[in-house]
């Protein structure tokens, strides 16, 4: 089995590898969902953000309001790094364990898609890494258009992210997402190639 660390910052596009990619009969693991999911009530990382951050975050309906976690980690370079504190280590571990479990039921390709991947273990899990890199303008446009934040949001959002340097110190292939779709495609097919054909 073949897994792939598919990461960049956001609005590079790593999404929209990882579709390519699962056209191709990849299964994808996205982080952000795994991280979603552990923070909905009863699971392990609830408590814990609503002892760091207090009552005020939590909805009428229980559930954290994510909208305003983000307002908070967003403008404030702490907070961000206790959030991620809390939970890197447990998304790690269910990460670890559904490329196991892919890795049993026989799966061929496995992706895993972060935004943040170079704490708890993440590395070790996957055989390559895959790093997708945009100009900060192409993200900036492609984030306000998708979430409707302003130009000074997006880029607030974009900046409080790992540099691109990090992640190309990490990477094993660079794919540079600044063109058309069908460029991209290409790009992800021709490196799949190489991965495969590799010994
Ligand atoms: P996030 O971390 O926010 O999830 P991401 O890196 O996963 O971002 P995507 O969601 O894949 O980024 O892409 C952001 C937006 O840009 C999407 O609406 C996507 O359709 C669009 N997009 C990505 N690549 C291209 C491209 N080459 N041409 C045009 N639009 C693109």
């Amino acid at each position: 089995m073949l897994t792939i660390g598919l990461t960049g910052g956001i609005g590079s596009g790593k999404s929209t590898v990882a579709r390519i990619l699962q056209k191709y009969g990849a299964e994808i693991i996205f982080a952000d969902d795994v991280a979603k999911q552990i923070t909905e009530p009863g699971m392990p990382a609830y408590d814990k953000i609503i002892e760091h951050f207090g009552a005020d975050i939590v909805g009428e309906d229980k559930k954290i309001n994510r909208k305003k976690l983000a307002d908070i980690v967003f403008s404030n370079k702490d907070e961000l790094l206790r959030l991620n504190e809390i939970t890197h280590s447990i998304v790690a571990e269910v990460i670890i364990k559904l490329v196991d479990e892919y890795r049993d039921s026989g799966r061929e390709l496995v992706v895993v898609e972060a935004i943040v991947p170079i704490e708890h273990g993440f590395l070790d899990v996957v055989d390559t890494v895959w790093v997708v890199l945009a100009e900060e303008s192409v993200r900036i446009d492609r984030v306000m258009k998708r979430s409707g934040l302003t130009y000074e949001e997006a880029k607030k959002r974009i900046q409080s992210q790992m540099p691109d340097e990090m992640y190309i110190s990490i990477a094993d292939k660079i794919i540079y997402n600044d063109g058309t779709l069908k460029e991209l495609e290409e790009k992800v097919w021709g490196l799949l190639s190489d991965e495969k054909n590799s010994p």
